[in-house]
């Protein structure tokens, strides 16, 4: 068991962040954004940015080539999904999407939206970092956790209709 601090501050002991999160152990902040067959969609409000999904597989594994047939369909048709409703509903120009297999959490993927602001961190994926530490310490403020809440709740909609 690890111990874990949700962005909430509370604490929770899990095997695994993801699996914990996809099986409803642990709810995350906003909420589940949208649930396919084999993955799931939330926010991580400890990075508040407008638009930010992460992907989890419901199963537990760490890479992409252990994903079944079905679920690397499943997987690519909610990715696009996903990356639809941020266009529509919060008029999201770019996104950025990256994963790592390196990590104590299983197969989930990044959806970073590229913002304006954000180009004062680096032009191009070289910034990602930056904006997302940025976005912990600094955006963590009632009035910008208002609006992440707000495009949660906007794709939630979007993506279950
Ligand atoms: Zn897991």
């Amino acid at each position: 068991m690890r111990r874990i601090q949700l962005a909430n501050g509370t604490t929770v002991e899990v095997e695994c962040l993801s699996c914990a999160l996809v099986n409803g152990v642990v709810e995350p902040d906003g909420g589940v954004i949208y649930e396919s067959d084999y993955f799931h969609a939330h926010q991580d409000v400890a990075y508040p940015i407008r638009g930010l999904v992460i992907l989890a597989s419901k199963r537990h594994v760490k890479s992409l080539d252990e994903l079944t047939e079905e679920e690397k369909i499943d997987y690519i048709q909610v990715l696009s999904k996903i990356r639809e409703s941020q266009r529509k509903v919060l008029g999201i120009e770019y996104v950025y999407y990256f994963y790592n297999e390196d990590t104590t959490h299983h197969f989930h993927t990044w959806m970073v939206p590229r913002y304006e602001w954000m180009y004062d961190f680096g032009r191009s994926v070289e910034s990602v970092r930056p904006v997302l530490l940025h976005a912990r310490n600094e955006m963590n403020d009632d009035e910008n956790m208002e609006e992440v809440k707000k495009s949660i709740a906007a794709l939630t909609v979007e993506l279950n209709r």
